[in-house]
């Protein structure tokens, strides 16, 4: 039996009230209640009654906006590039989809590079004549937080580049393990609430009033997106990642291209297999278009590049849910 509209509209405000709700712990307060893995399920759920009942969109619906809020205490950055978000799959056949639908409507087999999808916080950095002058979070997409001195105590952030550039680079800010489990213990000890997983400490440890509690938070990053790279005569995703390297950016050099699904396929068993083995955490892997030409042709969504996809692995069994604790940073 269809339900009726009444119920339709009930469920629909219900999800939305419950996704906004762990949204604000987990972008605001930096203390999820739940995991990740409910959250996105929920959120497809929503995502899935919108598209069947669109006139139920609403402007605060979560599927409307990118990620965080703006936090007071840090002075606004506009970017004048919004800072998007990944859209995502959870299986290998929505993948291999994805690959097919790009492939179609571009009219060619697109190389992807393909990277791991570091489990941390997206940032911008801004450098004049090779100088770091501005940082900040992704905010809203549009608006974010001027975190500069914090970005400043980050050993992996060059102060000044190998040329005189400016530019403006994207990347991910991420608490290594290490570091995340010994801020927890110290906390235990000191009676403080522990964080809930890496990225939300690193998300907290960055938006701190005093950067002398970054700088003790051992953070690092990873910079994995070049602003207009026609600048600088590049004209794919992987010599950009090589340039960025060479001008003293800290990159993963674990991406890979590949021109088909088997190639993905296997770059993702390898790095379900690696991924305890490696020293930060990752939740799955990114496919980005390789050409720039590609990029350009496919566009964004207000929300998403059309070029890229997140895959996100199945969730960690292990992983344990944290609920009801203080908020205190
Ligand atoms: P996301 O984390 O799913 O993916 C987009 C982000 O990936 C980018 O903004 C960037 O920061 C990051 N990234 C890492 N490696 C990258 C790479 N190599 N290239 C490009 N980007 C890379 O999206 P989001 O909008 O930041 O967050 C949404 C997700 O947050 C949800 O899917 C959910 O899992 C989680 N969430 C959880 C809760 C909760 O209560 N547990 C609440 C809200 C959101």
């Amino acid at each position: 039996m269809a339900q009726d509209q009444a119920s339709v509209d009930q469920e629909a405000e219900k999800l939305r009230q419950q996704l906004n709700q762990w949204g604000r712990e987990y972008y605001v307060l930096d203390q999820p209640t739940v995991e990740d893995a409910v959250y996105d399920q929920t959120y497809r759920k929503l995502q899935k009654l919108e598209q069947k009942h669109p006139e139920l969109i609403t402007a605060d619906s979560p599927t409307q906006r990118v990620g965080g809020q703006i936090l007071t205490g840090f002075t606004k950055v506009n970017h004048d590039n919004p800072m998007l978000s990944l859209g995502d799959v959870f299986s290998k056949d929505e993948l291999r989809a994805f690959i097919e639908r790009l492939d179609r409507n571009v009219e060619q087999t697109v190389a992807f590079n393909c990277e791991l999808k570091i489990d941390g916080l997206a940032i911008s950095l801004t450098y004049e004549n090779g100088v770091f002058v501005k940082g900040s979070t992704r905010g809203n997409g549009t608006v974010g937080e001027d975190i500069t001195q914090n970005l400043k105590t980050i050993k992996a952030i060059p102060l000044r580049l190998t040329e005189p550039v400016s530019v403006e680079v994207r990347g991910e800010c991420y608490m290594p393990k290490e570091s995340f489990v010994n801020l927890n213990k110290y906390r235990e000890e000191q009676g403080l609430p522990v964080f809930a997983n890496p990225r939300n400490a690193a998300a907290g440890s960055l938006r701190q009033l005093d950067s002398k509690v970054t700088a003790a938070r051992n953070l690092s990053t990873f910079i994995y997106y070049l602003m207009e790279p026609e600048k600088f005569d590049v004209t794919t995703q992987s010599a950009a990642l090589e340039k960025m390297r060479q001008w003293g950016f800290k990159t993963n050099t674990d991406s890979r291209l590949a021109t088909n699904m088997e190639q993905v396929d296997q770059y993702i068993d390898d790095y379900q297999a690696k991924r305890t083995e490696l020293a930060y955490e990752i939740d799955g892997i990114v496919l980005k278009a390789d050409p720039f030409s590609v990029q350009a042709d496919l566009g964004n969504t207000v929300k998403v590049p059309r070029w890229a996809i997140a895959y996100k692995f199945p969730p960690d069994e292990q992983e344990t849910v944290v609920r009801d604790i203080e908020w205190t940073v």
